[in-house]
Order: C-alpha cells, then structure tokens, then sequence
C-alpha cells in the first residue's frame, strides 16, 4: 500500500508534550493503620508521599521506602529545583539522572539519594499513564493482569523476643484460616543465629499449615554461610519455596555456593539491587527482587528486569511498597511475585482510595491511568508533619 497524504498526516501529529512545574514532598506521620491478623507492633506508620504536577495539570504521586528526613531536603533543595528549571518532560525519565553529578547519585550518599530519584521516577510514571490512559504496567509491556502474592509476618521488632515455635505455627495457621496461601518469616533472628531452632520454627510451621501452604524464609542478612547451608539441609524436606537473603552482605559467591548446597530456591537484591549483574553473572540467585521504590524508581527495576531475563532470571519483590511494584511485576515477562507487608500495606490502605488486596493467593492490578494510586481526600492535610 502507497502512503497517502493522510496517513502521512496521521503519523506526524506531536502528542502533547508535558513540563515539570512543581513538585511537593509530604512528610507524613502518626497515620492509623488497622492493626495486622498476629502478633502487635503500635498501630501507626510514617509515610513520604511524593506529588508532581506538569504544566498541563497532571499530578503523578508516589512514595517511598525510607522515611529519612534528608530524602526531603534532597528532593527540596537539590533535585526538584534542577528539574523544574529545565522542565523535564516527565516522558525522559532518563533525563533526571543525566541532570545530576554521577558521583554524588551512584556513591553510597547512596540510599537515600537513590530513594529520593525512586520517587521522582515513579511520579513520572504514574504522569505518563495519567497522559496516554494506560495503566503503567501496560506500557512496559502488560505481561499479565494479576500476580501471585506472599504475606510476611513473624517478625520480632522493635526489641521484641524472638517469636516461640508455637506462637509461628498458631500465626501460620491463623493466616492460612484467614484465606493467605503463601507465608514468608524470618529467620536468624535469634541473638546468635540458629539454624537447628529456626529448622524446628519451620517444622511446626509445615505441621500447622499443611502440605498445600507455601513457605518461605527470610534470613534479613544475617547469616554465615556455613549456617544458611546448614539450615537449607535440614529444611530441605519441609518444601520450603525460597529464602531470601541469608548471608551477610548478600556476598554474591556465598549465594552461589548455597544454592549448590541445596535445591530450595534462593532470593536476594532487595538490598544491594546495584550488584544485580555480579548476582546473575555468578549464578547467586533463583529470583532477583529490585523494589522500585528503594531502587532508583520504575526505570532502575526495567534495566535490571533485562539483565535478569537474559540470565532466565524471574523477578520477585521484596520489602515494602507493594501495591506500586504490582506494575512491574504485571508488566514485564520475567515478573513474579509480590511480597504483602502488612504495615507497609496498610499504610496505602490508609493513604489512598484504591489499593489492590490478595485474594486467595493473588492481586488484581489496577486498570486505572498510571498506577491508580490516588490520596485519599484530606489525607496530607490530616497527617503532615509540623502542621
Ligand atoms: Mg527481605
């Protein structure tokens, strides 16, 4: 077919292009938040709720993993004055990281700063799908419209005893009861790490739950190489699905070298995502788990998606912000699984108008423009700190 003077027309037409013009960090606190289904921690959480605007109107939102007050003052005085003098079409997402010193974003300043761009990345995403009708999973790639999803809980926080082998498996089957099909805990969490105790925490675990009940571990960094290996073992009949992070500093060859050990799948980079490559090419890990929120935004969790799926690496996510990381989990081919943190998750229950929930073992993503994570009426009012 001969291109004719209308097609050449059509495919001429400049979308509207939108401009950065304004961008406020709400440092929230003391939000009531419904107090989870097992053991009690104090039923109020903090929260950063990012807000951008473009020139045209459109207000992206977005939050962030670290509550750290000098994420606000980065955002205030070093990242969002840059960014509104030139103007940044929130559509160049790489565009932002370019506006700043290398040195000072990719150096261990580091969380942080990484956590501040997370959240001017995510709003720009929650802009694009506001400005083309898109829910963002679709526009990097809309690989599936629901995801599997794994609660948390057996945390000791806050100086809390460790928990006892009969208040684990009386959560885990409260959970079960209450329709959850896959449960992560922690372990290494006693004083000196223990894999024999942490081996009989999961055994009345499994003899609570059932054979049909997934589970997982979460060893939160804390173990030597020799323990993690120790306890994968002596795990190895409980079907266990995966642990994340054993070994101090998720050390790339201590990770390869337990998943030789044991045939329980192993999960790291929830900490440490910048060392994405050093895991994959060294064969440390079953699932790498970038959290876009703690990650340098959306765009950081895609370069590392790519890296993964070339490797045949899926994704899973770790740590909080769930209901934003559905998107990428839905959107790209190699996703996987979404962690339920509860506080964390309820914390957006508290925030915001829509928030997806698991139901029998899974979420539903959203189909609204951008990540149909709008605030509540009144919310930053209610909850500003200082105000
Ligand atoms: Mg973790």
């Amino acid at each position: 077919m001969m291109l004719n003077e209308t097609m050449l027309y059509k495919t001429s037409v400049a979308a509207p292009r939108q401009r950065i013009a304004r961008i406020s960090i709400h440092d929230l606190k003391d939000i009531p938040i419904a107090p989870p289904p097992y053991r009690d921690r104090p039923n109020t959480e903090g929260a950063l709720l990012l807000e951008m605007e473009t020139d045209d109107g459109i207000i992206g939102w977005a939050t962030s993993g670290y509550t750290h007050p000098v994420a606000i003052e980065l955002i205030e005085k070093y990242l969002a004055p840059r960014i509104i003098e030139e103007g940044v079409d929130p559509f160049r997402t790489d565009r932002i990281p370019q506006l700043f010193d290398r040195h000072t974003w990719e150096r261990p300043l580091g969380r942080v700063l990484i956590s501040a761009m997370a959240m001017i990345d995510i709003a720009c995403w929650d802009i694009k799908g506001k400005a083309v009708g898109r829910p963002v999973h679709h526009l990097i790639g809309g690989a599936r419209d629901r995801v599997p999803v794994y609660i948390t809980h057996g945390a000791a926080y806050d100086g809390a005893p460790v928990y006892s082998r009969e208040e684990l498996a009386a959560e885990a089957a409260h959970l079960v009861s209450l329709g959850y099909t896959h449960l992560k805990n922690t372990v290494g969490r006693q004083a000196i790490p223990d894999p024999i105790d942490d081996y009989h925490r999961m055994a009345a675990m499994r003899e609570a739950v059932g054979a049909d009940v997934k589970l997982s571990m979460d060893g939160n960094l804390r173990m030597t190489l020799p323990d993690a290996v120790r306890l994968c073992n002596l795990c190895e009949k409980l079907d266990i699905t995966f642990i994340e992070e054993p070994v101090h500093y998720n050390e790339p060859r201590n990770l390869a070298h337990l998943r030789s050990q044991t045939s329980i799948r192993v999960a790291a980079a929830e900490n440490e995502h910048y060392k994405a490559r050093d895991y994959l090419e060294a064969g440390s890990v079953d699932y790498l788990q970038p959290n876009i929120n703690n990650d340098g935004g959306l765009t950081a969790s895609l370069r590392i998606a790519a890296q993964a799926r070339a490797y045949n690496v899926p994704l899973s996510h770790g740590n909080g912000n769930g209901p934003h990381n559905i998107a990428l989990h839905a959107g790209v081919l190699n996703g996987g699984l979404v962690e339920y943190h509860f506080h964390k998750w309820m914390t957006y229950n508290a925030l915001f108008e829509e928030v997806p929930q698991p139901d029998k073992g899974w979420l539903n993503v959203s189909q609204k423009p951008g990540f149909g994570l709008e605030p509540k009426d009144g919310i930053i009012k209610e909850y500003k700190r200082n105000n």
